[in-house]
């Protein structure tokens, strides 16, 4: 080959991402992220800077602060205090220089809300789930996963990176699982993952039944609570708590990002299952540990929930009522057993069709949730009520809709 030789087909590298963004947009699920400010002390208003017009006042109904606990006193007094006393970062990962008295005590702390020896915090849900499924797994030879068909996508990149053999079973479906755990040989390591409260649906998995499999035979469990922890049981230790079953699980895990109102993950288990983690899982060894700020506001976030039931019972109150008006309207509202509150359009455009005519004319903040978030063909639109969304709110936002369902003659309630 001569110096100057330009190979035959060279790749077109823009073509190749300009035709993957194309599809997006062709099957109507290209994703708009809207560009908005939360005011402090008025949650669940805010700003959004979509027009040009400056900002314009909005209502935020999808966000997963589902107790506004991100702007509640104590959390910002705590997270003022920590940036004062301590400075931004926590200037390293937990080995080398960043494992601050605030993460210790903050692990303490979920320990306890879980019934657990230990807890271990990381950068976030996300990460929690990845780096212990993907190490458990490498941990335990020849371990099989049992994951739950509606699993989060964090646990399913976890489960893919361990490398084992996975079962999916289908979603809360406790004599499919058995059937796959039969199947297999007793003396395999074998381990359950699933969810409390499954996001999209808004169902519970039952987590004693699978507790019971488990037991007969013979399996580890590991329980994602971030739709849970802050907003279930007495202390909000999720429905593991509720339920009476956190001390049959072998590792529950959940979110400081979304009920606790301010960033980061974490799993709560035996001091033994904390301590493999900690010394063998990527994901929380090679990344610099959480700001301490951070985690001076969820502590101070997760020990006010344990005290304090009025922003559960608000939320509970809040999702029932806009449950009922849904459902007066004929608006075909998803059964739930929990906060969410989810409207099924069925097709990607039409969702994203409600949700800009919601934002333009009507300043409600909604996103439309499409594939592969939830499966093709089940788009929707989910609401997620809470303390701060009060009644005259949730009116106006139920006439909204039915306009918008006359006028784009969308499907009412069966
Ligand atoms: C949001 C979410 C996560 C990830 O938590 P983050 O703290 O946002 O990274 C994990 N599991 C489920 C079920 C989630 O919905």
């Amino acid at each position: 080959m001569s110096i100057d030789a330009v190979p035959a087909r060279s790749v077109d590298y823009n073509r190749v991402f300009a035709q993957a963004i194309d599809r997006l947009h062709e099957e109507g699920r290209y994703r708009v992220f809207i560009d908005i400010l939360r005011n402090k002390g008025q949650f669940p208003n805010a700003r959004c800077f979509a027009g040009h017009n400056g900002p314009k006042p909005i209502t935020v109904w999808c966000s997963n602060d589902y107790l506004a606990m991100g702007q509640h006193p104590a959390v910002i007094a705590a997270m003022e205090e920590a940036l004062h006393d301590v400075g931004a970062g926590s200037g390293g990962t937990r080995n080398i220089g960043g494992n601050t008295h605030y993460h210790i005590d903050l692990e303490t702390e979920l320990a306890d809300l879980h019934d657990k020896e230990a807890a271990l915090l990381f950068t976030s849900g996300y990460v929690s789930n990845e780096a212990t499924l993907s190490t458990i797994a490498r941990i335990l030879p020849g371990c099989i996963i049992f994951s739950d068909e509606l699993n989060h996508a964090s646990m399913i990149a976890g489960i893919r990176h361990s490398g084992c053999e996975k079962r999916v079973f289908r979603h809360n479906d406790l004599a499919h699982l058995e059937h796959l755990l039969a199947a297999e040989d007793p003396s395999v390591p074998k381990l359950i993952a699933f969810e409390s409260v499954y996001s999209m649906d808004g169902d519970v998995a039952p987590i004693h039944a699978i507790c019971d499999l488990a037991d007969k035979y013979n399996a580890l469990t590991y329980l994602d609570e971030v739709h849970a922890v802050g907003m279930y049981g007495a202390r909000g230790g999720g429905i593991s708590e509720r339920d009476d079953a956190a001390s049959r699980l072998t590792i529950v895990e959940g979110t400081l990002g979304k009920a606790f109102g301010v960033m980061g993950g974490y799993i709560a288990a035996d001091r033994t299952v904390i301590d493999v983690i900690r010394s063998y899982a990527p994901g929380f060894i090679f990344t610099t540990s959480l700001s301490p700020v951070l985690v001076a506001g969820a502590l101070a976030s997760v020990r006010h929930l344990k005290g304090s039931t009025a922003e559960r019972e608000g939320q509970q109150a809040a999702a029932a009522t806009l449950k009922t008006l849904f459902a007066d309207a004929g608006l075909p509202v998803m059964d739930t057993t929990t906060h969410i509150v989810p409207l099924m359009v069925g097709d990607p455009v039409k969702a994203k069709r409600i949700s800009d005519i919601l934002l333009r004319e009507y300043g409600v903040y909604v996103q439309p949730i499409n594939y592969p978030t939830v499966p093709r063909g089940t788009e929707r639109l989910r609401f997620t009520p809470g303390p701060a969304h009060d009644t005259a709110m949730m009116q106006e936002l139920t006439a909204a809709l039915v306009e918008i369902w006359g006028r784009l003659e969308l499907r009412k309630a069966a």
